[in-house]
């Protein structure tokens, strides 16, 4: 396929997490001139959490949106290009690289960063879909001020459901929480704590049947596995909190990937199986997904970068 090219750039980076503004943050110093094309949530992931206590150098611990903010006026001072738009496609079949945004102009880059991180996963009812924004929502944190005082439902076993069970327990009168096994996958103290919460009921060995209601969430229908018993829950939210997938599907094709879709990156390094191209964040890691690594690993992806573009004699 032949494309137009609109523009040609040193290093293009996809992605605005902490790993796509930390490859910014060096690539910027090292005068790599990088163009960041922000993707539809600029800030990425952390924008639609609370408080985060764990990342070092703010001992008083910072809200997500607010050390977004941070991350990308850092950024912008040490001179990166930041965009909003969305990568759409690529073609790495030649030199330079092309990247296509928002499904029309395409820009030719001498390297490329994947920072595209990862998004919420869903379980794949019909209804969950109709009443998206409804009632249904993925994230506790953004949506659970709306039910203050009410019943909501949430389903998941893992830490991030464990957490979300939590907070809403703060605001809703009461959480029905579904697990489809008959543990949990959460951290020891995250389950003891959702276990000691006395408005938290867990429903063990339960999937979600429907989400019931005509245009909001009235009620969730859950099916116990052991016995098919169907029980009907009056909640006026329910919340998915089931993992997450990675903000890889333009890159199939060109990208090595394992079987869920991170991209396979050389062990050490952020290079990808195609020269000039790295990963860096979310997208490439299933492991430790935390900011400060998608951090550590943007480093690295500029540092590859700028050491690529040395080597090929790119300025
Ligand atoms: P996980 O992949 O760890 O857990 C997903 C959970 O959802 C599992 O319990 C899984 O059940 C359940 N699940 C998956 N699909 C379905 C389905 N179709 N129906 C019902 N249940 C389903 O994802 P998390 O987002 O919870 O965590 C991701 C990573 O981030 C983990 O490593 C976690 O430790 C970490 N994390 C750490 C936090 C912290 O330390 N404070 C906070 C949040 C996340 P099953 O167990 O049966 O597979």
């Amino acid at each position: 396929m032949e494309q137009v090219i609109n523009e040609k750039v040193n290093c293009l980076i996809i992605g605005s997490g902490p790993a796509g503004y930390t490859a910014a943050i060096y690539a910027s110093r090292a005068n790599m001139k990088p163009l960041l094309y922000q993707g539809i949530q600029p800030g990425g992931q952390l924008t639609i959490t609370t408080e985060v206590e764990n990342y070092p150098g703010y001992p008083d611990g910072i809200q997500g949106p607010e050390m977004m903010v941070q991350f990308e006026k850092q950024a912008a001072r040490m001179g990166t290009d930041i965009r909003y738009g969305m990568a759409t496609a690529v073609d790495f079949s030649s030199r330079p690289l092309k990247v296509q945004i928002d499904e029309e102009k395409w820009i030719a880059a001498n390297s490329v960063i994947i920072s595209t991180g990862a998004s919420a996963k869903w379980l794949g009812l019909p209804s969950e879909q109709r009443l998206n924004g409804f009632g249904v929502s993925a994230c506790a944190v953004c949506d659970g001020f709306f039910f203050k005082g009410k019943e909501v439902a949430i389903v998941g076993a893992g830490d991030t459901a464990a957490e979300e069970a939590l907070y809403l327990s703060k605001l809703c009168t009461k959480v029905h929480m579904i697990v489809r096994r008959d543990q949990m996958r959460a951290s020891k103290v995250m389950q003891d704590r959702v276990l000691k919460t006395s408005n938290i009921t867990v429903y063990w060995n339960s999937e979600t049947d429907d989400i019931l209601g005509e245009k909001k969430v009235e009620s969730v229908r859950i099916k116990n596995i052991q016995n098919n018993e169907l029980t009907t829950i009056p909640v006026s939210a329910f919340f998915v909190a089931i993992g997450h997938e990675p903000n890889s599907g333009i890159f199939k094709g060109w990208i090595d990937m394992d079987e869920t879709g991170y991209i396979k990156t050389i062990p050490g390094t952020s290079k990808t199986n195609i020269e000039g191209v790295f990963a860096s964040g979310d997208v490439q890691d299933k492991t430790y997904r935390q900011a400060v690594t998608a951090a550590g690993s943007g480093c690295m992806a500029a540092l590859d970068a700028e050491r690529y573009l040395g080597e090929k004699g790119f300025h």
